[in-house]
């Protein structure tokens, strides 16, 4: 897309020619486009919860407080909403904070392997209740990678998390950390639903979910992987995906190395 602009050129105080200048708005416009669809989706997804929040209450205002069995299904409903709003502010926050301060990610070096042990024994109890099997390998002396543990923690346990609620019962998720070159690499991969191949291209973008119901259900709030995609992207590294409907789904991250300094 194109603006142009045509300037007059003066001479004397006479117009003797013109500037045609053409701009290329493309970018501009597909940002603010990007913009307006942001704050629509999240006025949505804010007001959904809301709304059933306060249908709730009002109609045990009306009454329904008097039975108790009907009130306690009430409150359960109003309080799993309020945890769903709690949630997507706090992705919410989340995102904005990693998209204004993009050079705090990089202002760290962390320890691959110590982090690893940490998340697998943070999960280890909702694979269980989920029935998957955590596999990790773990490749020995790897080189730290450049951001800080909180962030590195945020990519894993995202990732992880992904990989056991879209699993099957009794499925397994298989992570292994190795380093090549000057960098380190981490797979993640599931036994699960898998990502059909025309929704792979879209899965980092916010509030994109292949199945809005389930993800709903399953309390997911569509930020994990624009959040993961920005850190990884904001420390120098990469990822991507490999996914086979009803086989599973494999995420590959490389982080750049840092590198160790010799002490001569
Ligand atoms: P959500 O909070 O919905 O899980 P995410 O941003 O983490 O949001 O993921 C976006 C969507 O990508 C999910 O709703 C789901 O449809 C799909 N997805 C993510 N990880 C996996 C996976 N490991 N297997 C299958 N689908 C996945």
């Amino acid at each position: 897309m194109y603006k142009v602009q045509v300037v007059p050129v003066w001479s004397e105080e006479r117009i003797f020619g013109a500037v045609m200048v053409i701009h290329d708005i493309t970018e501009v416009r597909r940002l603010e486009q990007m913009r307006t669809e942001f704050v629509a989706n999240v006025s949505h997804e804010l007001r959904t919860p809301l709304t059933s929040i306060k249908g709730f209450v009002e109609t045990l205002l009306d009454g329904a407080v008097e039975d108790k069995k009907l009130s306690h299904r009430f409150l359960t409903i109003i309080d799993e909403e309020t945890d769903r709003l709690q949630r997507l502010i706090e992705d919410l926050l989340k995102l904005s904070h990693i998209e204004s301060h993009r050079e705090l990610i990089i202002q760290g070096e962390t320890e691959v392997e110590s982090e690893l042990c940490r998340i697998k024994s943070l999960l280890t109890p909702v694979a269980q209740e989920k029935e998957v099997t955590l596999h990790f390998e773990i490749a020995k002396s790897l080189p730290k990678v450049p951001l800080t543990s909180d962030h590195l923690q945020q990519v894993l346990v995202n990732l992880i998390e992904n990989g056991i609620k879209y699993n099957k019962k009794g499925g397994h998720l298989f992570l292994r950390a190795f380093s090549k070159g000057q960098e380190v690499h981490i797979e993640i991969e599931d036994t699960g639903i898998g990502i059909p191949e025309d929704s792979a291209p879209r899965i980092f973008e916010r509030f994109y979910r292949v199945d809005k119901a389930r993800s709903r259900d399953i309390g997911g709030t569509g930020l994990g992987l624009a959040i993961v995609k920005h850190i990884v992207e904001g420390s120098g590294g990469q990822i991507t995906l490999s996914s086979q409907v009803g086989r599973g789904t494999t995420f590959f991250i490389t982080f750049p190395a840092v590198k160790k300094l010799t002490v001569l």
